[in-house]
């Protein structure tokens, strides 16, 4: 079908262009912890915690020791050494979870292992490779003095009652786990994940069930709405894939009205100038409140945020365009932190490593670019080279970048060898498997 070409429905309205940085001030001002709820500590990996945890215990529990041999009074061993070994009675044994032997007296060792609790009177423990193991059965040779006044480890060198070990906002790693473990917790506080709904919009969107009319060129995959349901589980929210809308009104805003129980929602596409981008129209109708559209960057300037009015508050809603490595860029710029901050997270923006150009870095000087890159880390610091073409329409460089190089608004070419900051973007791996929801 032929439209009829005239009137034109370009988009006439003003951008706002804010720069990157207050564009992100201004989404992450916004974001407020979701509530908390109570997991087992199996199903925390990744969660944010939501209180600070302290010890109930002390650990260790006693003054033990960090070797296994034998626990003596240093002043006995002094001058040990091969040529002059130093004999001592060997009294008893203790093994760690063994309860608290007699005192070590003058002139005699109690075998200890690791983690035993030292004997009382005893101030050193005599690792075994020093002392002749009991080679004649009820006295040791010590054969030198090194260990004297050492391996013994206090009580309470690790966490005491009421001391703050973990912090609200952490992470749980495995590190952590054990740190849990050793409170005795078996379920643990952590924030709740948010739920996101993703819209992808477009006529010429295709599922992987059509995917013959891509072959037959006349539809193109959608290949941003699986990216950024991946996106979302992997920083820590729930993604809600919605079925596509078509470029229309009345499409979308039965969409748009479907997501309301999220707790946030991304639209991708129909944002920027064209006569097709109904989003910003659709959303207009349902009393949205932008804060902003548009932003002085490349990929991913035509993006928007503000607040849709749902029943029982404000959905903050996220405009994403639809050029794939646009959508990627301004997600992890803007989407990524804002979900881990209502997720309970501390640290909510990627590490960023400077490194060199391992090759001329250039961009267009009024807007903040972000080019797709990989990192030799064989080199010192890391050598940052463009890690294939990048315009803002193509799929395939975004599975192979580590990182985005940042050149700031201003900069028009970074030459070879200077150096360039890179935002990681290849490091956490997902909270939990993703399912591809
Ligand atoms: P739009 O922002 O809707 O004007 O889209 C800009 C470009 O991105 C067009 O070439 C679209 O076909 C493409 N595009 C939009 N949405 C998607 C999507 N979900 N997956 C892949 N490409 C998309
Ligand atoms: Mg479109």
């Amino acid at each position: 079908m032929v439209r009829d070409p005239s009137p034109t429905q370009f988009e006439v309205r003003p951008a706002d262009w804010l720069s990157l940085d207050e564009a992100q001030s201004r989404i992450f001002t916004e974001a407020s912890r979701l509530p908390a709820e109570v997991v087992d500590v199996q199903d925390s990996l990744g969660r944010a915690l939501a209180d600070d945890l302290e010890a109930t215990a002390t650990l260790p529990p006693w003054d033990n020791s960090a070797m296994d041999g034998y626990a003596v009074i240093g002043e006995d061993i002094a001058g040990a050494s091969p040529s002059a070994p130093v004999e001592l009675i060997v009294t008893t044994a203790l093994r760690a979870g063994e309860v608290r032997g007699g005192p070590v007296e003058t002139g005699h060792a109690i075998r200890i292992m690791t983690g035993a609790p030292v004997p009382p009177g005893a101030d050193s423990v005599v690792r075994v490779e020093d002392t002749d193991a009991e080679a004649s059965p009820g006295s040791v040779r010590v054969l030198g003095d090194r260990d004297r006044g050492r391996n013994i480890r206090p009580a309470g060198a690790d966490m005491r009652v009421g001391d703050v070990v973990l912090l609200a906002g952490q992470v749980v790693t495995p590190g952590t786990v054990a740190a849990l473990s050793a409170l005795g917790l078996t379920s643990v506080p952590v924030v709740r994940r948010p739920s996101v709904a993703i819209l992808s919009t477009g006529d010429e969107l295709r599922t992987p069930e059509q995917y013959d009319d891509v072959r037959n060129g006349v539809g193109i995959p959608d290949s941003n709405g699986p990216m950024l349901s991946a996106a979302v589980a992997h920083a820590s929210g729930i993604p809600i894939r919605l079925t596509s809308a078509r470029d229309d009104v009345h499409d979308l805003r039965e969409r748009i009205e479907n997501a309301s129980d999220a707790d946030v929602l991304v639209t991708i596409g129909g944002a920027s100038m064209g006569e097709a981008d109904l989003v910003k129209r659709v959303l207009d109708d349902l009393g949205f409140e932008q804060s902003f559209w548009r932003v002085r960057m490349r990929p991913g300037s035509p993006f928007g945020f503000g607040w849709l009015p749902r029943e029982g508050g404000k959905q903050p809603v996220f405009g994403l365009p639809g050029n794939p490595s646009s959508a990627f860029v301004t997600f992890e710029l803007f989407v990524r932190p804002f979900l881990l901050a209502l997720a309970g997270h501390k640290h909510i923006l990627r590490r960023t490593v400077r490194c060199v150009a391992g090759e001329p870095l250039t961009g267009p000087e009024d807007l903040a670019c972000l080019l797709r890159v990989g990192l030799d880390s064989a080199s010192h610091p890391p050598a940052v080279t463009l890690v294939g073409p990048q315009g803002s329409g193509l799929v395939r460089t975004l599975s192979a970048a580590h990182g985005l190089a940042m050149l700031p608004a201003g900069t028009r070419e970074i030459a070879k060898g200077e150096r360039v900051d890179v935002m990681l973007i290849d490091d956490a791996p997902a909270a939990e498997p993703y399912r591809g929801v």
